[in-house]
């Protein structure tokens, strides 16, 4: 199967969460909230390599966030098929879990993670909800995939939408013999999800930081790690080594600072102060200059 519909994105919590940790120590709540956040992502672009290979005719739609009577319902892939649309929550969840009803407990630690089988369901009816609003019949089937081949799960109940990591292989074979044949009507209804996508959840927490609290420096899109200078042009990964131009890692630069600081103005000297490793002023304004629209005059210029 080709490309998916529409690719996964970075939830922008995440985006946020991971910078921060490099730039600062995290309070606990926010920690706990990156690991879950990051794991979560790591276990969905997982499940995203099973289904490009599939070889049916489908589309995949990755990361949806939808909106029905107020309510937000997030479906983690879609995959549609001639006569049935898929719904697949994904969990990372790793470790011994007991299942009790309603609730998994996670045997170590003794934490409860509510079923996610029970979110599923809800959003299953949403999503048939929505679909009847914008006048499609499809069956829907909705099915809850727990990617971590480190899971045990003790007393699950028997769930044929559940599927654990030793029926994940079974799951993707069946998936591959539904008999398909998709036509316009299925690509309208691709196009018209993805344009009801609203995007990014609002946040679980506003991560508690401030600008003054962070390290400065430029971190590689590599390893996220601070990167120094290699000459004028070129900047080096402390960690692996990897090197980057000076322009194409202020421009991240830049765009970190305006998701961290969307309250503070792009301006040659905020971006000089928080990348703090290219030695030139000249440099970042004519960066800025060739990558962002500059608004006002003289000293009080800023991009956008
Ligand atoms: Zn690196």
């Amino acid at each position: 199967m080709p490309e998916p519909r529409k690719s996964r994105q970075i939830p922008l919590e995440l985006v946020v969460l991971q910078s921060l940790n490099s730039r600062m120590t995290l309070s606990d709540q926010d920690w706990k909230n990156y690991f879950s956040l990051a794991k979560g992502f790591e276990g969905e672009v997982k499940f995203d390599q099973l289904t490009g290979k599939l070889e049916s005719e489908c589309i995949v739609i990755n990361g949806l966030l939808l909106k029905i009577d107020n309510h937000f319902f997030q479906i983690d892939t879609v995959i549609i098929f001639q006569k049935t649309i898929y719904l697949v929550d994904v969990k990372n969840y790793e470790g011994d879990y007991e299942f009790e009803s309603k609730n998994l407990k996670h045997i170590k630690t003794g934490k409860i993670i509510k079923d996610p089988y029970i979110q599923l369901q809800r959003c299953e009816t949403m999503f048939r909800q929505l679909l009847q609003e914008l006048g499609f019949h499809f069956n829907v089937e909705a099915y809850l995939v727990y990617i971590n081949s480190e899971l045990t799960m003790y007393q699950a109940p028997q769930n044929p939408s559940v599927i654990f990591p030793t029926q994940i292989v079974r799951f993707m074979q069946t998936l591959n013999k539904i008999p398909t044949k998709l036509n316009s009507g299925h690509e309208k209804l691709a196009d018209l999800l993805i344009s009801l996508d609203l995007g990014d959840y609002p946040f679980t927490a506003k991560p508690d930081y401030d600008y003054d609290r962070t390290i400065k420096g430029v971190l590689s899109a590599c390893c996220h790690q601070f990167m120094e200078a290699d000459g004028d042009t070129k900047l080096r990964c402390c960690k692996c080594g990897l090197e980057d131009s000076v322009e194409s890692a202020v421009i991240r630069c830049v765009e970190e600072f305006k998701i961290l600081f969307p309250e503070r103005r792009v301006t040659t000297n905020a971006i000089y102060d928080w990348c703090k490793v290219v030695r030139s002023k000249r440099t970042i304004r004519r960066i800025l200059q060739k990558n962002y629209r500059v608004c006002g005059k003289g000293k009080y210029c800023y991009y956008v």
